[in-house]
């Protein structure tokens, strides 16, 4: 297991897969042990890097996650069963915004870990799929630095890229419903859970 995460690591190095940071997987890893999380549903599997380590970071965790790159999907697949975790993954190959989940499934625990640019589209689709005390944490949210000074960039995609994530950060910030957190691990990580009714 611990070669192949190694291997993982030379692959996405290799071939340019944005796997997320070291310190991050460790913290999300402790957050799942801390907070007895059983289900998981990951948005954007890549190779299956981040999905490996949270269905190892405890016996009764069970992770779904969601690709929709083929070579990716089928990395992540291989990658999985290599780690004999087979039964613990369930890898779906679709868009995640066209992914039709049953209604009555809910996850402890949403890692919104995809296109940054649909990030609020995300949060919005997959909300309703979230347990009564579940959390939503979003990878990326600091977008190497670039997030909170958009407007030093040249226009282009990477501007309009930051300027969706800085957008995304508002609307968690404003959200009626949800209460978010910001953790300055890695490429910064946020943590969203529904307020409390009083
Ligand atoms: N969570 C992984 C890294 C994911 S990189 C890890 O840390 O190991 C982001 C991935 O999301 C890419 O592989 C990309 O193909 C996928 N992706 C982007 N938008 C998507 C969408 N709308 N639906 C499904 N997958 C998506
Ligand atoms: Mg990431």
């Amino acid at each position: 297991m611990k070669e192949k995460i190694l291997e993982m690591e030379e692959y996405a190095a290799e071939h340019n897969v944005p796997i997320i940071e070291k310190k991050s997987i460790a913290f999300i890893m402790k957050f799942i042990k801390d907070n007895n999380i059983k289900n998981v549903l990951e948005i954007g599997s890549a190779i299956g890097y981040s999905t490996i380590l949270m269905a190892s970071s405890k016996d009764d965790v069970y992770v779904t996650t969601i690709e929709r790159d083929e070579t990716r999907y089928m990395e992540c697949l291989k990658n999985v069963k290599a780690c004999g975790l087979d039964k613990k993954i369930n890898v779906v190959y679709q868009d995640a915004l066209d992914v039709n989940l049953s209604n009555d499934l809910k996850f402890d625990l949403i890692f919104i870990d995809a296109a940054k640019g649909q990030y609020t589209k995300f949060f919005e689709k997959f909300k309703y799929f979230l347990s009564d005390n579940g959390f939503i944490i979003t990878d990326n949210v600091k977008f190497h630095g670039y997030v909170g000074r958009s407007d030093e960039l040249e226009k282009g995609n990477l501007k309009s890229l930051v300027k969706k994530i800085e957008g995304y950060i508002d609307f968690l910030k404003n959200n009626g419903e949800f209460d978010t957190k910001f953790y300055d691990v890695g490429d910064g990580l946020s943590i969203s859970v529904r307020k409390n009714e009083e």
